[in-house]
């Protein structure tokens, strides 16, 4: 039977930490949050950023935009947050409506204050490894191993996923950690055998319940970024829980694995933010 990696409980004692280190700081963090529209599950995810701040002393405030919101409306808000004195990150909840051009308000959030690491700049110190943010999703998944003691130096660390935020990063971040990476996605030939060679699988490909135990090797660390809402409402991972934990020797759930460190990440770069600012 695996180990469950409780990310509930990592995320809670991270998050006390970030409080006594707030706490000790002489002008509070501050965060900017930015929701254009009502799509319901960012409306969820923007609430839950707010209240991660409230819970750690961080300072936010909230702008939220109606859908028909240009973008050069958006771009004039965030040029008038880049030089507020108050507010050391800015966070532009994603998807942004489709009239908006997503890469041009990456773009316009100075490096600075970019917490989500999104930003060009902050992309290729993630690249060269000489980072000032790390981006909230794999940075949680580091944590996790981190807290669980497994060191990724040596192993064979398979990630399925290459998006922007979860797949490249992640493979970025297993590799200065000194694993040997292998990233997989949509045109990988024979993904089984790929991910049979995993000693650490990490899985980011939004398909409920794709990666199945007959894919995982006896023994492997598998972490579940995905999240997957099924027909009868239920969260569920990418990877079938049911058969892969038997073979696994350490296993996040879906929920309450990866999914609660990606907000705590946010609040931990929120506050390098304002250490790096001089505060
Ligand atoms: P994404 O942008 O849609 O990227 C999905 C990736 O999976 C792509 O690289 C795609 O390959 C690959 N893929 C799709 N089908 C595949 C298949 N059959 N075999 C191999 N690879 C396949 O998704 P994302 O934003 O990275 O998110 C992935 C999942 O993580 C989603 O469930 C999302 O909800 C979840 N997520 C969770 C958090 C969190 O807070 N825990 C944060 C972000 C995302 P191609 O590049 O070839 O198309």
């Amino acid at each position: 039977m695996a180990i469950l990696i409780d990310g509930k409980a990592v995320s809670l004692a991270e998050r006390e930490l970030i409080k006594e280190q707030v706490s000790k700081m002489a002008v509070k963090p501050g965060l900017a949050v930015i929701l254009v529209g009502e799509d319901p599950a960012s409306q969820v995810y923007v609430k839950n950023k707010k209240l991660g701040c409230a819970a750690v002393g961080i300072y936010s405030e909230s702008y939220d935009l109606p859908a028909e919101t240009t973008q050069e409306e958006l771009l004039a808000l965030i040029e008038k947050l880049n030089v507020k004195e108050d507010i050391h990150g800015i966070l532009v909840q994603l998807p942004l409506p489709k009239h908006i051009d997503e890469t041009a308000v990456i773009n316009a959030i100075i490096p600075e204050k970019d917490v989500d690491a999104f930003h060009p700049v902050n992309v290729g110190k993630i690249m060269t490894g000489d980072y000032d943010f790390l981006p909230c999703t794999p940075a949680g998944v580091m944590c996790l191993l981190k807290h669980y003691n497994i060191d990724p130096a040596g192993k064979e660390c398979v990630v399925v996923g290459r998006s922007n935020i979860v797949g490249k990063p992640q493979a970025m971040l297993l590799l200065h950690a000194n694993g040997t990476v292998t990233i997989c996605h949509s045109r990988t030939k024979d993904l089984k055998a790929k991910c049979l060679a995993a000693d650490i699988l990490v899985v980011a490909i939004g398909k409920a319940d794709f990666i199945t135990g007959d894919m995982v090797k006896e023994g492997a660390v598998v972490i579940d970024v995905g999240i997957n809402r099924k027909a009868d409402g239920k969260l569920t991972g990418d990877v079938d829980f049911a058969s892969v934990e038997p073979k696994a020797s350490y296993i996040t759930p879906v929920p309450g694995g990866a999914g609660p460190m990606t907000i705590t990440m946010l609040l931990k770069n929120t506050v390098k933010a304002a250490e790096l600012k001089g505060e």
